[in-house]
């Protein structure tokens, strides 16, 4: 019987543990950081306007936050340290030069990865609002009934865990571009940050056009932390529409925007 040959893993191991670490840390703290103290800093009163509910989130909340995100962030790294070995051990569909399928099929990757993912994250999100999935594991997330963006990766590890699966299938059936798929795990989070925000910036005659009314907002997740059996969706308002779980936004008159 052929040696496995364990080099390839031995010699990257640490330096991929490392990678993956600080990429995974490094973007929460980054865009969940600046989104914080652009909005939350005091003094920015101006900003007053967007704040979706009026009240400040209470310092606990923050500090649950930041506990719970790094937890995720812990499981997330092992996801992507776990996704590495397969690559290097040639068991995934990941290649790096963009020649070998072109321009046309990088961002068709990206869109269909997109979709899947706004699907996955419906029908998971439905499932963890079933009643024994939400006392014992999505509660954790809706402890942020008036979210900041450090909730980003404010998840119980279970959820976290079952939110990363779908990376797999992203990574082993067709292919992907490396740049495509660090794209997408990085959208994920921009909209993870957007949703737990806390402010509206989105222009409310944006949000109300047809383009507008397809996607998520900052107000459609808050909304969510509030009502909480309303408004599942990730990226656009699809599945929500046709399941009937869509929550109209707060009037206008109270929203000043
Ligand atoms: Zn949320
Ligand atoms: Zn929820």
């Amino acid at each position: 019987m052929e040696k496995i040959n364990l080099n390839p893993v031995l010699d990257n191991w640490w330096l991929a543990t490392l990678v993956v670490l600080v990429f995974t840390t490094g973007r929460y703290l980054l865009l969940s950081g600046i989104a914080f103290v652009l909005c939350y800093k005091p003094g920015l009163k101006q900003l007053k306007k967007f704040k979706i509910q009026p009240a400040m989130p209470a310092k606990k909340q923050m500090k649950y936050e930041l506990l719970f995100s790094f937890s995720t962030i812990c499981i997330f790294s092992v996801i992507g340290i776990i996704v590495f070995l397969l690559y290097i051990n040639g068991y995934t569909t990941i290649y790096t030069s963009i020649s070998e399928h072109g321009w046309g099929y990088f961002f068709l990757s990206l869109v269909i990865m997109i979709i899947l993912h706004d699907t996955y994250f419906y029908w998971t999100h439905r499932l963890l609002h079933t009643r024994w999935f939400f006392k014992k594991i999505h509660t954790v997330h809706h402890r942020s009934a008036n979210p900041t963006p450090l909730a980003a990766y404010s998840f119980h590890p279970f959820e976290a865990l079952i939110e990363s699966l779908i990376v797999f299938l992203f990574v082993t059936v067709w292919p992907v571009h490396i740049f495509a798929f660090l794209s997408f795990t990085f959208l994920v989070l921009v909209m993870n940050v957007i949703g737990h925000l806390g402010f509206e910036f989105m222009p409310r005659k944006f949000r109300d056009s047809t383009p507008g009314k397809c996607l998520t907002s900052s107000t459609h997740h808050n909304l969510h932390h509030q009502k909480s059996n309303k408004n599942f969706g990730y990226y656009f308002t699809f599945w929500d529409k046709l399941m009937k779980t869509l929550q109209n936004e707060i009037p206008r008159s109270r929203l000043k925007n």
